[in-house]
């Protein structure tokens, strides 16, 4: 059993760290990670220049470029050997609803769609001055890749996974849920740079503007792990015949 390990909060960062210990319970790990915090790159390749691997220690790589990058390179023939599943995080901080579009730790997952696992994104919702319990983060990804390992199903699977930041015995259980929506983001926070020219930083995304029943923001609320089932398919299927007739008016 083969683990690639990535995340998007850089191949230092504590969550990677966790990670990896816990998945080394399970199997052979290799972690490729950017080399910094690479948060909300998305899915995206960089196209513009090559991109090289440094290896920071034995089985840890570093590459200057995005998670997805670093996936790509992982397991499509760096390597001589092939990896069995992708598990990406431990991301500092929720990926729930309209996050997984920007989230680096997610696309990291999905880059590892194709190879015979399902793979696992998982994040640990930290709120500051919270408790920053990656520990139960990883034991949570153990506990989901050791059971992907005995009873795997769809291959094409994507988990999405968001732990509550609390101890681990106080953890409410699993539930499966759906992607909630947030609010619209607060606006940019604009700036001066030191000659002068106004700059922005693109503000905190918005609160939870569907975070009822059934979804991942509910669920981590009342102290579960939210485990999402993502899908690549982004058509919106019940829209194709009003689509079709629609296209037939022009
Ligand atoms: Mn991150």
């Amino acid at each position: 059993m083969k683990i690639l390990v990535s995340n998007d909060d850089g191949y230092r960062a504590e969550g990677i760290a966790q990670l990896r210990a816990a998945m080394a319970s399970l199997g052979e790990v290799t972690v490729v990670a950017p080399d910094r915090n690479r948060s909300g790159a998305g899915n995206s390749l960089t196209l513009d220049v090559p991109l090289r691997l440094f290896e920071s220690e034995p089985g840890i790589y570093y590459v200057a470029g995005t998670p997805t990058d670093c996936v790509h390179l992982a397991i499509s023939g760096v390597f001589e050997f092939e990896f069995d599943m992708v598990a990406s995080g431990i991301n500092d901080g929720a990926n729930l609803g309209d996050d997984v579009l920007y989230s680096g730790t997610v696309a990291a997952a999905i880059e590892g769609r194709f190879l015979g696992l399902p793979t696992i994104a998982i994040s640990l919702c930290t709120v500051p001055g919270g408790g920053r319990h990656f520990d139960t983060a990883a034991r949570v990804a153990q506990q989901l890749v050791a059971g992907l390992m005995q009873r795997p199903f769809d291959a094409a699977m994507i988990l999405n996974v968001n732990v509550p930041d609390r101890p681990h015995a106080q953890l409410a259980g699993f539930a499966s849920t759906r992607l909630g929506f947030r609010h619209r983001s607060d606006a940019v926070i604009p700036a001066k740079n030191p000659r002068g020219q106004p700059v922005y930083w693109i503000g905190p995304a918005g609160a939870g503007a569907d975070a009822g029943a059934g979804t991942d923001f509910l669920a981590v609320e009342n102290g579960l792990v939210s485990v999402t089932p993502l899908s690549i398919d982004l058509t919106r299927h019940a829209a194709l015949p009003s689509i079709g007739r629609w296209l037939e008016t022009l």
